[in-house]
């Protein structure tokens, strides 16, 4: 048999694109499949995004960029990072990434070692336990509590990098100022790096977005931001985001995204330039908001599912530990016998929980998937 190299052969596809890619397959063959296992938002992106896309398209000329994006998108991004994050960046601090993950993958790459001790909250995306396991990183998983506080932070291991997801995939929450603050002097006082993924910045519901690089020192702390327009601006498909970081990591990153897959493409910088210009998404918000309040009403009256409303994002992240703590066999059914796919806890490192993506179809099929799983909790809570 064909072997792969040692570096791979323990990676497996994230379970999330999995699953979803599990969805795709079966709608091919004909099934009706309705699917929360990511956040896949109804929503077009912008249509200026749009605009700005069919206007680029009418150019002659597509040529290659600066690897770390066209200077006037760097800049552009940097005034961003002041204007709407408090983050005093210049474009030598920026670097345009196809998403989120590339920009993760490279953090991580130019700031640890192999070996290198990082802290991941659980629950967790489950990309940055993945990319830790390519990069070879001691990942240590610690429950995030309700409040993040000094005497928390303290109990923490030593460690090279913390990663922190604000607002957080997926309970919703929002990290305070006073939190971040907390955070702020834990990094001064251990020289611990931080990586903090706001890619959900603007879907708040209830608290206000502070980023924990809006400090003076945030260069010398070493803190890394990443942004993405995947779901701000319901921009999946289009691979657009961006970190910043210590100019010196960004160069860094340069020099290892350039063999990889040189600049981001020349369209998904014209949309990522149009999508973070459009700032605040009250529409997306409040159609967002109807869809959760009615998931998390639907659910109010099961006792065998505790589910509150989150304060941020496109999830909702339910407790059903009292019927079974298999919740990799409950998604199972839901799918094989609904034909409903859901994301289970064990994904994000948390037996017993389930995740739903709730932004992706029309009313009534969020009606209709939700039904499916209160038909087989009640069973299962009944049985
Ligand atoms: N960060 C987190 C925590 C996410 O859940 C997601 C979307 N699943 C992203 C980032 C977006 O990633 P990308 O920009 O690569 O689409």
């Amino acid at each position: 048999m064909m072997q792969v190299s040692k570096r791979i052969a323990a990676a497996r596809p994230l379970a999330t694109t999995a699953m979803h890619e599990r969805v795709d397959i079966l709608r091919l063959q004909g099934e009706s499949v309705i699917d929360f296992s990511i956040a896949i938002s109804h929503f077009p992106a912008p249509a200026s995004v749009r605009a700005a896309v069919a206007e680029a398209l009418q150019q002659p000329l597509l040529p290659y960029t600066a690897v770390g994006g066209a200077p006037a998108l760097r800049q552009q991004l940097a005034g961003k990072l002041r204007e709407e994050n408090g983050i005093s960046a210049g474009a030598q601090h920026v670097i345009v990434t196809n998403g989120a993950k590339q920009a993760l993958y490279q953090s991580l790459y130019v700031m640890t070692d192999p070996g290198d001790t990082v802290i991941v909250f659980r629950p967790h995306w489950p990309a940055y336990v993945a990319t830790g396991q390519l990069l070879g990183l001691n990942i240590v998983l610690v429950d995030q509590p309700e409040v993040v506080d000094a005497a928390f932070l303290d109990r923490l291991p030593r460690a090279k990098v913390l990663i922190i997801n604000n607002p957080h995939n997926p309970t919703g929450k929002v990290y305070t100022k006073s939190e971040l603050d907390s955070i702020a002097d834990w990094l001064r006082a251990r020289r611990c790096h931080a990586i903090v993924d706001e890619s959900y910045e603007k879907l708040i519901f209830e608290g206000v977005h502070h980023s924990l690089a809006a400090c003076k020192d945030w260069e010398e702390l070493g803190i890394v931001t990443i942004f993405s327009a995947s779901q701000s601006y319901a921009m999946m498909g289009w691979r657009a985001g961006f970190a910043s970081a210590p100019a010196v990591w960004v160069k860094a990153m340069e020099a290892l995204q350039g063999p990889i897959t040189a600049a981001v493409p020349a369209l998904s910088q014209v949309a990522a330039e149009a999508a973070f210009a459009v700032g605040d998404v009250p529409e997306l918000l409040a159609d967002y908001r109807v869809r959760r309040d009615l998931v998390v009403d639907m659910f109010a009256t099961q006792p065998w599912i505790k589910m509150p409303a989150p304060a941020s994002g496109p999830y909702l992240w339910g407790d059903i530990s009292g019927i079974t703590r298999d919740t990799v066999g409950f998604a199972e059914t839901l799918i094989e016998e609904f034909r409903v796919a859901i994301m289970p806890g064990e994904a994000l490192g948390c037996p017993g929980f389930i995740r739903i993506g709730y932004i992706a179809d029309d009313e009534t099929t969020l009606r209709k998937g939700v039904q499916a799983i209160i038909s087989l909790g009640k069973r299962m809570a009944e049985s």
